[in-house]
């Protein structure tokens, strides 16, 4: 699978759903006139008494979901329940073992698959099934397909929303719901294929429209698409007042609440705040704005001092973080790439070796590349603990490895700006093992740019 976006996306969905959880269920007055207003950060405490930071079924599914594209490279409806019913009952794919806020129609799905096993009958069916519970954790799915046409040349829009409309039945199968997530996909890909030739508003409509024409020629489509005629001119719906917006669990409010939040803020920041203070199903909400604002504004966007709250970093690091370092050290460093081929060795990898990778990575001029890096130190232990963990190894005589760690800290440091790591440690490294060749590592921008520090290493 190509993981583009993936990283993007999720981290926002997950950033999202986590803001929204400590207020859920509460209307946006209540929100407003609580002692510390409305929601500004990561809080603790609140509907399910959790720690700040802490997110919820929305990011919990879409991480089984994606975890079962990454083990069978494919969209698995079988695979993907299992893995549903490993969160539900076993604490799979949660920041710490706990699973709640499980929606009702998704538990009735998931105890209907466990008695038949049979994915096509799990999934309610009725108008009843309009909640947002499919297209909270569609996400993937979507980027999984968009990655799929912008790697053909052939249309794959019938078989992307057959697959998408599939996954969303499992446990919301109706039409209606059905749209939704197919509306999801088609604003997904747009974004993809078009983020830096189009604003972000002009990619959204391009995708709505899509996903109108597509659902107005199909058969038996039109009477559920009026629901969402809200959506079909933007310009009309940015207009509107929040008093317009409802950021209930019905999927037609959810995703118009979503799309409101993204085409009437500039940042991901504004964006995800002004889903949850809508209130009612706060959580959700945000999460499927955070999704799609992610894929747009990109996981560099997210504050850091959220990124440091984040719970279950060690859950997101496996499924989501470690495919764009992975992406950007396959780009440096083809013997790295065969070393490490095969995504589930990525689940067994130490810190240490992820560091290296992303030093090497991150070495290369990709564009994003400290913005790669600073969020991924803020996800890991802090930035000390870890040059500290590599120090002591080298005191253990841990050679050469430490050595390309710490040569890969210095230059990501550098690249990043970042704070914390001093150049004594590169020092130290260096000298200890003087017979390595840093000409080797083609640090460019840091041989070019940092000639104080270079001659201050020649002194030393
Ligand atoms: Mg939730």
């Amino acid at each position: 699978m190509n993981y583009s976006g993936i990283t993007n996306g999720m981290y926002g969905l997950i950033v999202g759903d986590a803001l929204g959880v400590p207020v859920e269920f509460m209307d946006r007055g209540e929100i407003e006139w609580r002692e510390q207003g409305p929601v500004t950060g990561m809080e603790g405490g609140g509907t399910y008494n959790m720690p700040a930071g802490t997110w919820s079924d929305d990011s919990s599914m879409a991480l089984a979901t994606l975890d079962s594209i990454k083990r069978t490279g494919t969209i698995d409806l079988k695979d993907i329940m299992d893995r549903v019913v490993l969160w539900d009952y076993k604490g799979k794919y949660t920041p710490d073992g706990f699973t709640f806020d499980v929606g009702r129609t998704c538990d009735e799905a998931i105890i209907k698959y466990k008695k038949t096993g049979d994915v096509t009958t799990c999934g309610r069916t009725g108008e009843n099934a309009n909640g947002n519970g499919a297209l909270m954790r569609i996400l993937p799915v979507s980027v999984f397909w968009a990655n799929k046409q912008m790697s053909v040349s052939r249309d794959v829009t019938e078989s992307a929303i057959k697959s998408i409309e599939l996954v969303g039945a499992l446990t919301h199968n109706h039409i209606r719901s059905g749209i939704a997530c197919g509306i999801h996909y088609f604003i997904t890909k747009n974004i993809l294929m078009y983020k830096d030739k189009l604003i972000l508003n002009e990619m959204i409509q391009k995708g709505i429209d899509e996903a109108f024409d597509y659902y107005s020629r199909k058969d038996g489509y039109n009477s559920e698409l009026v629901h969402y005629e809200e959506l079909s001119e933007i310009q009309e719906l940015r207009k509107y007042d929040s008093e317009r917006i409802v950021g209930s669990g019905y999927v037609v409010e959810s995703l118009i609440a979503a799309i409101w939040c993204i085409i009437t803020t500039d940042t991901f920041k504004d964006c995800v705040l002004k889903a949850v203070n809508l209130g009612d199903d706060t959580d959700t909400t945000a999460a499927i704005a955070g999704g799609l604002a992610g894929l747009y504004y990109g996981h560099g966007a997210v504050p850091s001092e959220w990124c440091s709250e984040i719970k279950g970093k060690k859950v997101i690091n496996n499924l989501i973080w470690l495919e764009s370092i992975y992406e950007d050290a396959v780009g440096y460093d083809e013997d790295l790439y065969r070393k490490y081929d095969g995504i589930d060795k990525w689940d067994i990898m130490s810190k240490g070796t992820v560091v290296q990778v992303v030093g090497y990575g991150n070495s290369t001029d990709k564009e994003n590349d400290a913005a790669d890096f600073e969020v991924f130190c803020r996800m890991m232990d802090s930035f000390w603990v870890a040059v500290n963990r590599y120090r002591q190894m080298m005191n253990k005589g841990n050679d050469g490895y430490v050595v390309s760690v710490l040569l890969g800290l210095g230059c990501l440091y550098y690249i990043a700006g970042f704070e914390g790591i001093k150049i004594e440690d590169e020092y130290k490294a260096l000298v200890h093992y003087d017979d390595v060749d840093i000409s080797d590592l083609e640090f460019k921008r840091y041989d070019r740019e940092n000639k104080k520090r270079r001659r201050n290493r020649e002194c030393f």
